[in-house]
């Protein structure tokens, strides 16, 4: 009897072969592979077009908390990093390119799918390039805190605006001195904290024709 080959699972093809694993070097399996890199290899572009002009956004669930399939691990990853309030774009895809646990394992898929060897390094990240990253991505935080800033300032400023003209309402409204009866009974009425005095407003208008 002849040495009998082991049966081999390919996970890539997703099937069992009795030839064993000489299945990586076939057609078959090489067609199978360059189309999973293809199709993972515009993941990674996307992914390394924020590797220059990091993208930190306002947290939203629907965008900020999908994952990707890392092929090389086998395994599930945070696409983008975020703590709730902010995102960062990608951060979390890169981070993953850049840790040694997925280099380890990107070297190990390449060696048993028998990969094209000119194509692993855009599989992964270098060090200087993630700190390009980390760089950018301080930029792009402290634009953010920046564009932040003035949206609560402009906020504050309308605030200060409306109180003003509150204020300016209820003294012309003093000044005019209507009797404690009708002014206690207009305030009945009144929405005097949300936005504006109108009903006292009226009847100083009133007052004055
Ligand atoms: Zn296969
Ligand atoms: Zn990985």
């Amino acid at each position: 009897m002849g040495k009998q080959k082991a049966a081999f699972h390919c996970e890539l093809c997703r099937r069992t072969f009795f030839s064993g694993r000489g299945h990586v070097y076939g057609l078959k399996h090489q067609e199978t592979l360059r189309n999973i890199l293809d199709n993972f290899l515009e993941k990674v572009r996307d992914a390394r077009k924020v590797l220059k002009e990091a993208r930190v956004e306002r947290y939203d669930f629907t965008e900020h908390d999908q994952n990707f399939w890392c092929y090389c691990c086998k395994t599930e990853v945070k696409k983008h990093v975020t703590n709730g309030n902010i995102a960062v774009v990608y951060g979390g895809f890169l981070e993953h390119f850049e840790s040694s646990e997925h280099k380890k394992k990107t070297s190990a898929f390449w060696w048993e799918n028998k990969a094209n060897i000119k194509l692993k390094d855009q599989f992964s990240l270098s060090p200087e390039d993630y700190e390009k990253f980390k760089a950018a991505v301080t930029k792009a935080l402290e634009s953010y805190e920046e564009k932040e800033d003035e949206y609560i300032k402009e906020g504050a400023e309308r605030i200060r605006e409306v109180e003003q003209q509150r204020r300016e309402l209820v003294q012309a409204a003093l000044e005019v001195g209507l009797p404690r009866m009708n002014l206690k009974s207009i305030h009945d009425n009144c929405f005097f904290f949300t936005g504006g005095c109108y009903i006292v407003r009226d009847a100083v208008l009133w007052m004055r024709r």
